[in-house]
């Protein structure tokens, strides 16, 4: 496949460096985990395997990539300085504006003196005696500390299905989450794009306008609902810097750590009319309120799931002229938000084009990749160009790629075999002092990770004031934790269907829910509250 990782640095054999704390990864979790822990006076390395800072918004550099949640929300809100500096200029922003973001927070705080780029971890194991954990780089390279943070993201560990004869593609093949930084030039060309997830639905209407022909392979069609993004006014600018405090304080209570909460009622119960009517106001809404401004009881309703279903299928048939095009457009198999909803521009619309073609790899699966293009049960397609939109190895993924080793040489990898495995999404027993920052709420993304990285601060400050050198779960914590995961999503509809949320995506990986469902706010109070209560149902060293 065409753009291949980056080298990592040459071999430094024998040397050690060590730090007080690793972080892996220098994305919006790793950059500001560096912040706050330097803050704390520790000395600390951030290896990242881009060539670049960003994480997501390094690697995601595909046509139409942006924001789903709104500018104003995904930024940093630890900074007023930079909440008052940095002009948001679209409401969703773009993929190259996120990542200049990112990089002005680095210079601004003068990060990337401690950040190692082209660095990719490839294991970290735990020293009992030493109470330390030694990581090692893919070019040989290692480092050693207390503590190691994860912040590794959920979404970054790319997953390409092992087609058959993958590599005989004689074109060009990319995955969207390694978009190559200089321009692919696609005019004129024929493209084929697999997978029609959040991320094929915002790079299909780019992509059909600029090439010659493009056929679409989707397997499950998805409920995408319009992201209606515009540029943010002088006024809107100046109405977000004199309210960030307002919203940052609303963020934290929602259920959704977006502006949009839940509405009370239940669907039901609320008059046709009414019901109709609201569900209009929402889908004329920008960003997520169709979804998180909806019904209560709509991700555990199954009626109330399938009347708002029901509307979003008919805006679906508005859009297309071709009825039995839109008929394959039309979400039936799963529940609305079982999989997580893509927003989009224009993307129905593109299906109307005279060059584009939507193959149901349902009716005609794909049989093998050939050196001339894709071979469906059907016909053989040629291409110039095959995209892969093919999603991520979810949450453990980016974990369980990296060979982890815990007390007893315990490998986090099996471990985790049936799943996450943790107390609070934070620690895995028998790990010490290795914590997890991504984000692993059903929530928006930067709310929850500043969260994480807060609660992780303080808990290093307080185990370096107490003297304690050790902190890990408890096995009893974690069961029960695992089993609370489990108990929230098997109350939605999320087991209905198979998504990443559930691993259900990867062939062969254990089914099990990889997200926390509970509210955000709820889930901030639990870690809150075990923190108060002395780390209780951890064991502290
Ligand atoms: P995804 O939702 O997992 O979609 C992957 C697509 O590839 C699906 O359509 C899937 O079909 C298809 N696929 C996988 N294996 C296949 C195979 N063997 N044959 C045919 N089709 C196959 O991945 P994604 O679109 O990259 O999105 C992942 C997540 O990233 C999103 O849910 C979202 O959280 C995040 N994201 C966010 C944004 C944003 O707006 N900020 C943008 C993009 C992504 P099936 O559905 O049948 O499995």
């Amino acid at each position: 496949m065409a753009n291949a990782l980056p080298q990592t640095p040459a071999t430094n054999a024998g040397a050690i460096d060590n730090f007080d704390a690793i972080i892996i990864g220098a994305g919006v979790c790793g950059l500001y985990q560096l912040y706050r822990l330097r803050q704390l006076g520790l000395s600390v390395r951030v290896f990242e395997d881009g060539e670049g800072i960003g994480g997501t918004w390094y690697w995601n550099r595909y046509p139409g990539c942006r924001f789903d949640s709104e500018s104003e929300t995904y930024g940093y809100s630890w900074s007023e300085e930079l909440l008052q500096e940095w002009d948001w200029k679209e409401h969703f922003s773009g993929q190259p504006e996120n990542e200049r973001y990112l990089n002005y927070v680095a210079d601004k705080f003068d990060l990337r003196r401690d950040i190692q780029l082209n660095s990719r971890v490839k294991s970290a194991v735990y020293n009992e005696q030493a109470n330390l954990w030694e990581v090692q780089l893919e070019g040989g390279q290692r480092a050693r500390a207390q503590y190691v943070i994860a912040a590794v993201g959920v979404l970054s560990a790319r997953y390409v299905p092992p087609f058959e004869g993958i590599d005989s593609f004689k074109g060009e093949s990319y995955h969207t989450s390694r978009w190559p930084r200089e321009k692919v030039n696609l005019a004129g060309k024929r493209v084929a794009v697999i997978g029609t997830g959040a991320t094929a639905v915002q790079l299909i209407p780019i992509v059909a306008k600029e090439v010659a022909h493009l056929t679409v392979f989707q397997r499950t069609p998805n409920y995408c609902a319009p992201l209606r993004n515009s540029l943010v006014t002088p006024e809107e600018q100046r109405t977000f810097k004199a309210n960030y405090a307002t919203m940052h304080k609303r963020i934290r209570e929602t259920a959704t750590g977006f502006m949009h909460d839940f509405d009370p009622r239940k669907a039901m119960e609320v008059p046709k009319a009414e019901r109709l009517a609201r569900y209009e106001e929402l889908w004329a809404q920008p960003g997520f309120a169709k979804w998180l401004g909806n019904y209560r009881d709509i991700m555990v309703n199954r009626e109330a799931n399938e009347d708002f279903a029901e509307f979003v299928r008919d805006k679906i048939r508005a859009r297309v002229k071709d009825p039995v095009v839109a008929e394959k457009l039309v979400p039936k198999d799963h529940p609305f938000g079982a999989k997580r909803i893509p927003l989009e521009t224009q993307y129905y619309e593109a299906y109307n084009r005279d060059n584009v073609l939507l193959v149901d790899v349902r009716e005609s699966p794909i049989e093998r990749i050939t050196p001339k293009g894709i071979k469906t049960k059907d016909k053989e397609y040629e291409f110039d160009v095959i995209i892969y939109a093919t999603g991520f190895d979810a949450v453990t993924g980016p974990l369980t790629r990296i060979d982890i080793r815990g007390e007893g040489g315990q490998s986090f990898k099996e471990k985790w075999a049936d799943g996450p495995r943790t107390y609070l999404c934070l620690q895995s027993a028998g790990f010490p002092n290795l914590f997890l920052a991504s984000n692993p709420a059903l929530c928006n993304y930067t709310v929850c990770a500043e969260m994480l990285v807060e609660w992780i601060t303080d808990c290093i400050r307080y185990m370096r004031e107490k003297h304690f050198t050790r902190i890990a779960p408890t096995p009893q914590a974690e069961e029960g934790w695992v089993a609370h995961m489990d108990a929230c999503a098997s109350r939605t509809i999320l087991y209905d269907t198979n998504s990443w949320f559930m691993g259900a995506n990867i062939p062969g990986k254990k089914r099990a829910i990889l997200l926390y469902t509970n509210s955000a706010a709820t889930y901030r109070k639990e870690c809150q509250d075990a923190a108060a209560k002395g780390y209780e149902g951890f064991v502290l060293r």
